[in-house]
């Protein structure tokens, strides 16, 4: 199938189910798939680990220009080493948000992300907060996943074997900050089609977007 220059941007809050189906249509279509968010947890673990308070933005944004991350088939590297482990730890996801609210940051991840797409050719499935309103407005197809809190809670206590009270708090806690942030806050861009995906399953969900890609080429 012939998709020069086609990107499909999927942004929505954690466990809203994104990005199953971001990494199912990406190989359905044959597209490379970008979890943005690895890099924003990889920019995390980068501060933890250099002891950096991450209300300091100043120091935060010095860190963060001057360490490498790369993103390669599903795997997180930071300075040439693979933290996809410890970027799900808890402490990384307790900051992410923090960090992510940091301009500077926000500013080299975005770069880094389309540099990304541009080394593949152009064409590929992006998932994360402000990809279609921000990243790629020009996305050939923009999609807003949701899903009901106590739904999404229970997905994510199913993946990391967790309280799912506690882990509902949290993505309440996330959600708060990533769509209060002054800088490209978690949104739904006008022409994003939203899809709830409470009541679906998985094959449901991929079928609808396949037939909305079917629409748009
Ligand atoms: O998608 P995931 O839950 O791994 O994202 C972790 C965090 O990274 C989000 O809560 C958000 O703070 C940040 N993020 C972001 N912009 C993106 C992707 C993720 O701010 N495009």
């Amino acid at each position: 199938m012939e998709l020069g220059g086609y990107v499909i941007a999927i942004d929505g809050p954690g466990g809203s189910g994104k990005t199953t189906i971001a990494r199912s249509v990406a190989m359905e279509l044959e597209l490379p798939h970008l979890d943005t968010g690895a890099y924003y947890r990889a920019a995390t673990v980068a501060v933890l680990r250099a002891g950096i308070d991450y209300e300091d933005h100043e120091a935060v944004a010095a860190l963060i220009r001057v360490v490498e991350l790369r993103y390669d088939r599903g795997r997180m590297l930071l300075d040439e080493e693979d933290v996809s482990e410890a970027i799900r730890s808890e402490q990384a996801t307790l900051a992410v948000s923090a960090v992510s609210a940091v301009p500077e940051v926000r500013r080299l991840m975005v770069q880094a992300q389309r540099n990304w797409v541009a080394e593949r050719g152009g064409s590929a499935v992006v998932e994360g907060r402000d990809i279609g309103s921000v990243v790629f407005p020009d996305a050939a197809l923009k999609l807003f996943v949701t899903a009901r809190p106590e739904v999404r809670a229970r997905r994510r206590a199913g993946e990391v074997a967790g309280d799912q009270e506690l882990i509902e708090q949290d993505l309440a806690r996330r959600d708060t900050i990533d769509s209060t942030r002054a800088v490209s806050p978690l949104q739904h861009a006008p022409d994003a089609v939203e899809i709830d995906t409470s009541d679906l399953s998985v094959d449901e969900v991929i079928a609808r977007v396949l037939t909305l890609v079917a629409a748009t080429r």
